[in-house]
């Protein structure tokens, strides 16, 4: 039997969305014109036909028990009033309180059937029509509140047990679990009743636990309103999922902090296949940089022999093919880079750096093979600086090519020196293309490029300012842009001192 029934509800499920699917195609109005028009006179029934309905028995069991409600005149009709207004709403509620007075005052009062307001109900008709009004308007709004709470918790609760890929967790403003969805048992394992009242930190791994990330995210969402959340959670059987989502503080509109929603999905195939073509990038690039690395040693030597046995069209040949492996000598570098940004092992080697030295080395080597541009170089910097100066001069090397990159009718680029109390500056500025704000939020993001007018005739993979905004990173530094289009940008980055 609940077989048969289970298969009922399903064909009458389908039944219904075959029918919506019909009428979304269709663009079906929600009501006909006939629809309407029915729900019209069917409001009316309802509105004028309940209170004369209701009235009507009112007066019928006051006529009945005469003698035990004789003193009875207008106080029997209140509960009509009550039911009709909770049922039909305010101007059903009134007619039913007009309607209950016409009703007194003809079959009840005397001289019965006739309606002469007699100066005895007077005043008691008054108050009554008032008391009668008031309480409909009462009643009314109770039940439109009633039914709108019904609303939203309803939703709320359909939300809450049909979001299946999703866990959703409420916490309390100490970040306490207060609630969780059918998603978050789904992905983790944990029932409502074994989540509610307990820490979220519950939900992470050991080593979240050490790393005290579940501290971050509060503090983040506490402070900024959200944290995105990307990191391993821990289901109730020890294993381990990547999550992906957010936590969101919620406010009230009095500025009180009600608590906090937690949202995240299972994303750990995603991430091992990301992983995997990271590891990839990672093996193919180190595995290619020996051999490179080889052939410009034999290049190098090449072009030293040719120097002393001069061969014109070999000494050509050698120099392209010399200029083409720095090229992707560069390109294995990039690659390299991005896979330790990425896996998280970029590690520094510091030593101190005379920084005038290394930028004027750098602007000489970049200036001996361009030719439109003058790099011109403002300030000193004269304290040495602790830096990884191969990572440091990769940024600097960086920002200036592209500077002379996206600036192909410019004759100069400016590299400018500060020294500040705790930190140093550097910037770099042409005289460009340069870019929207809308251009300037993301330049720093993994794989993005500009759209800048022509910036499809100049090469680029999108990774330089990534790595380079990265390297000034992990030296605790910060990188930043400001830039017009048509007139050019100016890319600056800090190193702290200490
Ligand atoms: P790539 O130059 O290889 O595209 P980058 O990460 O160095 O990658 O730069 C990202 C984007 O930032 C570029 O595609 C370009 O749109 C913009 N950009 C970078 N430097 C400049 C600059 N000096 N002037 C204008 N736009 C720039």
């Amino acid at each position: 039997m609940p077989q048969r029934t289970f298969s009922l509800r399903k064909q009458l499920r389908k039944r219904v969305i075959n029918t919506l699917i019909r009428d979304f195609r269709l663009h079906k109005p929600e009501k006909t014109r006939g629809e309407e028009v029915r729900d019209i006179v069917l409001s009316w029934i309802k509105g004028i036909g309940l209170p004369i309905i209701s009235t009507f028995i009112v007066l019928s069991i006051r006529l009945r028990f005469t003698s035990f409600l004789a003193d009875a005149t207008f106080i029997l009709f209140f509960p009509s009033i009550i039911v009709v207004s909770w049922i039909a709403g305010l101007y059903s509620g009134i007619i039913a309180t007009i309607f209950g007075a016409i009703a007194a005052l003809y079959f009840v009062s005397p001289p019965l059937t006739a309606l002469p307001l007699t100066s005895q109900f007077e005043f008691l008709l008054i108050t009554y029509l008032i008391e009668g009004a008031i309480m409909s308007y009462f009643i009314a709004n109770q039940r439109n509140a009633k039914s709108k709470a019904e609303d939203v918790q309803q939703s709320f609760q359909l939300l809450m047990e049909n979001t299946i890929d999703y866990g959703i967790i409420f916490l309390d403003k100490r970040g306490y679990i207060t609630n969780s969805n059918y998603g978050a048992y789904k992905l983790t394992g944990y029932h409502k009743s074994d989540l509610v009242g307990r820490f979220f930190s519950i939900l992470f791994t050991k080593e979240g636990k050490a790393k005290k990330l579940y501290e971050k995210e509060y503090i983040t969402a506490l402070r900024k309103g959200r944290s995105e959340d990307d990191n391993y959670l821990q289901k109730k059987n020890g294993t381990d999922f990547f999550a992906s989502g957010f936590t969101t503080s919620l406010w009230t509109q009095n500025n009180q902090l009600r608590g906090f929603v937690k949202l995240f999905r299972d994303v750990t195939q995603t991430k091992r296949l990301e992983n995997e073509k990271e590891d990839f990038i990672s093996i193919a690039a180190h595995e290619l940089r020996n051999p490179v690395s080889s052939i410009n040693l034999y290049l190098q030597m090449l072009q030293k022999y040719y120097k002393n046995n001069p061969n014109k069209e070999a000494q050509n040949y050698v120099q392209k093919a010399s200029e083409q492996l720095q090229r992707l000598l560069d390109l294995i570098t990039t690659l390299l880079d991005v896979s330790q940004i990425q896996q998280g092992t970029i590690t520094l080697n510091k030593e101190a750096v005379d920084m005038n030295t290394l930028i004027n080395q750098l602007i000489d080597n970049i200036q001996s093979s361009e030719k439109q541009h003058k790099i011109i170089k403002k300030g000193t910097i004269k304290t040495k600086i602790i830096i990884d100066k191969r990572k440091i001069e990769e940024v600097m090397i960086n920002l200036i090519n592209n500077a002379i990159k996206y600036s192909p009718k410019a004759k100069q680029v400016v590299v400018t020196l500060k020294n500040k109390q705790k930190e140093i500056s550097i910037s770099v500025t042409d005289f460009g293309i340069g870019m929207s704000n809308d251009v300037a939020t993301k330049v720093f993001e993994r794989f993005y490029r500009g759209k800048q007018k022509h910036i499809g005739n100049i090469p680029g993979l999108g990774l330089g300012l990534y790595i380079s905004s990265q390297i000034v990173h992990a030296h605790g530094g910060h990188m930043s842009v400001t830039s017009s289009p048509e007139k050019g940008s100016t890319f600056a980055f800090t190193i702290p001192k200490t």
